[in-house]
């Protein structure tokens, strides 16, 4: 089933926020996006539920396609679009990217169970060092550990 992208905009004294929703894939259209008196972008990726390998081309020349002068942010990107920022270095275009928050999973052996967790990059992130947090099971509380291999999945955050 094609799950078409949506994309939720506001724009607030120059900050343009929007939220993409569904497939990042060839049929997705970016034109909503228009950056005339924009200085930041900030794009929520939390609702992206799938991208593919043509979506990852539109993508990258809708980035490129972003004035200069607009300050980019990335937001609750899920793990998907952080395996693509960690695969593929040209995923943002060519250009310089805050990753403000990213998801990223954690096993609970109470549970016998991997959830993603939102993490702040700030609070992982630290003089260029990576500091991976034992966050609380939603379910038990217990602490959990990242589920995945450290060196690849916080990559992106270095590079
Ligand atoms: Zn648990």
């Amino acid at each position: 089933m094609s799950q078409a992208l949506t994309i939720v905009k506001d724009l607030r004294d120059g900050v343009l926020s929007a939220n993409l929703v569904g497939h990042i894939d060839a049929g997705s259209d970016y034109s909503a996006l228009q950056f005339a008196g924009v200085t930041q972008l900030h794009l929520n990726f939390k609702g992206i539920t799938l991208i593919n390998s043509a979506g990852i081309q539109k993508w990258v020349k809708f980035m490129q396609s972003v004035p200069d002068t607009v300050a980019i942010t990335f937001e609750e990107c899920p793990p998907n679009i952080v395996n693509q920022c960690n695969l593929f270095a040209n995923f943002t275009g060519g250009k310089k990217v805050t990753f403000k928050s990213f998801q990223a999973p954690f096993f609970c052996e109470t549970c016998d169970d991997s959830v993603d967790i939102l993490l702040q990059t700030d609070q992982v992130l630290s003089g260029g060092k990576v500091t991976i947090p034992e966050p609380p099971c939603p379910k038990c509380q217990s602490k959990m550990d990242f589920d995945g291999i450290e060196d690849k999945y916080f990559l992106f955050l270095t590079r």
